[in-house]
């Protein structure tokens, strides 16, 4: 009897420490599922970004470049990494995001191509009907440059809405859409956040060292809720700290939104002080000497701006 009263605490002591034992186990073992990758790809033309989020089995790409020849270099990334996307999402409705798709389709037929709303998914079909306006070429001059045709291509048919806030990979790496901004850049556009990675796609909300696109479609009243939405995303990510992945530009940390609130806040300010555009545009070229397309994006912001 005494024998049992002994053994009884021991078993249970043996039991528990097993238990115990066990849990760093499992959480070792889900420590050792792949992580998702990030693969960042430049475009030769108009300093794009687009990017292959990637597990063991498939992958997600954000955006599409503006032409054949870069959307090509997508799909030979693809192939690089043997996977196919199980998504194209389009995080807004402009063409360097957008005219690349035919492309890319025409090797990965079965990838979904979605926007996370259908506001986006209108903006794509105007701004569609706008590049195909004999005045594109002179409203759109940077967006399309000689060197890109707008492909004959049905884009709204392949275009699917997700009405949804989550894009998942196999492995279970979860992409949280966000698409509630104020227009600014874009009449309206999706982030991405991916938690396991603490990385968060800001697409064209930030550029990195690349002159800010501020020419057609975006006004005064643009930039400031552009500001506005920046200081928000500061404070929501302030603790995390992610790595930023802009829409132009290599890859970052959180002081590039800081350096896009300032870029707008400068503009602004030199337009406002500037006697004639040319002085706006040496300022800005002075400020910013090695940010790449100023020939496009700042003439163009500056023309759009200046007198207004
Ligand atoms: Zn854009």
């Amino acid at each position: 009897m005494k024998r049992h009263l002994f053994l009884a605490p021991l078993l249970l002591l043996i039991c528990a420490t097993l238990f115990f034992m066990e849990l760093p186990f499992y959480s070792k073992a889900q420590d050792k599922a792949p992580k998702a990758r990030i693969e960042w790809i430049k475009s030769l033309s108009g300093s794009l970004s687009s990017y292959i989020i990637y597990d063991g089995q498939s992958a997600i790409l954000l955006d599409c470049f503006r032409n054949e020849k870069d959307a090509k270099r997508i799909v030979r990334r693809l192939n690089d990494r043997q996977r196919k996307p199980k998504e194209i999402l389009i995080t807004h409705g402009h063409p360097g995001q957008l005219l690349g798709l035919p492309t890319i389709l025409q090797s990965f037929p079965e990838a979904n191509t979605v926007t996370a709303t259908s506001s986006i998914k209108k903006d794509i079909k105007e701004m569609m009907e706008a590049l195909k306006r004999p005045a594109a070429d002179v409203i759109l001059p940077d967006m399309v440059s000689e060197k890109d045709s707008i492909p004959d291509f049905s884009f709204l048919a392949a275009i699917k809405v997700l009405n949804d806030t989550l894009l998942s990979l196999p492995n279970g790496t979860q992409l949280l859409l966000k698409s509630d901004y104020a227009s600014a850049e874009a009449p309206h556009v999706t982030t991405v956040y991916i938690h396991d990675l603490n990385a968060l796609f800001v697409s064209d909300l930030c550029y990195n060292k690349v002159h800010l696109w501020l020419g057609y479609g975006v006004d005064k009243q643009c930039i400031i809720n552009w500001i506005q939405e920046l200081q928000t995303l500061k404070k929501k990510y302030n603790s995390s700290q992610p790595k930023v992945f802009s829409g132009h530009g290599p890859p970052a940390d959180m002081k590039l939104i800081d350096e896009n609130i300032v870029y707008l806040q400068e503009f602004l300010r030199v337009i406002a002080s500037s006697k004639t555009a040319k002085e706006a545009e040496q300022e800005m070229r002075k400020l910013y000497p090695n940010y790449e397309q100023a020939d496009y994006n700042l003439v163009n912001s500056i023309a759009n701006h200046f007198g207004k």
